[in-house]
């Protein structure tokens, strides 16, 4: 039996919410998914990359879009090192410095030291209105990961 998660991380990977703010929002994702599992924030120790899981296709370069397998499966085993403490590069194909968190990740990936979590959601869909209100009890922008194990 597979796992679908949701997962909400902020835009900043190395921001987290305050207590309250935390709950409000989560309290809210319980409510605009009466089905899940289990809803929650996960706090983690360090950046942790936060993957689609069986969703993952490939990754692009965000300004030109060339496709960077090979050499961000490097660029990942080097961030790794240091716990993702540095998420900085230089895009290999036009040379341009940004970060491994502003790669085009087919679907959606993102690095963050924490996430607002969704076992088993129930749904595949979640409207932009209802992420603007989980943004606004959360105070931060984020980004929806849909993660299948
Ligand atoms: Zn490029």
């Amino acid at each position: 039996m597979s796992d679908n998660y949701l997962h909400m991380v902020p835009d900043d990977p190395y921001w987290r919410p305050d207590k309250t703010a935390a709950e409000e929002a989560a309290n809210l994702v319980r409510g605009l998914f009466p089905q899940a599992e289990h809803v929650g924030i996960e706090y983690k120790e360090a950046v942790t990359f936060f993957d689609a899981g069986a969703n993952t296709e490939s990754v692009h370069c965000a300004f030109c879009g060339s496709e960077l397998g090979d050499w961000w499966g490097n660029a990942m085993d080097q961030a790794a090192v240091s716990d993702f403490s540095d998420l900085a590069i230089v895009t290999p194909c036009c040379s341009k410095s940004t970060s491994l968190n502003d790669l085009r990740y087919v679907w959606p990936a993102a690095f963050g030291m924490c996430s607002l979590t969704v076992v088993n959601p129930g749904a595949t869909t979640l409207g932009a209105e209802e992420l603007r209100r989980i943004e606004q009890a959360i105070g931060s922008p984020l980004k929806v990961i849909w993660q299948h194990l």
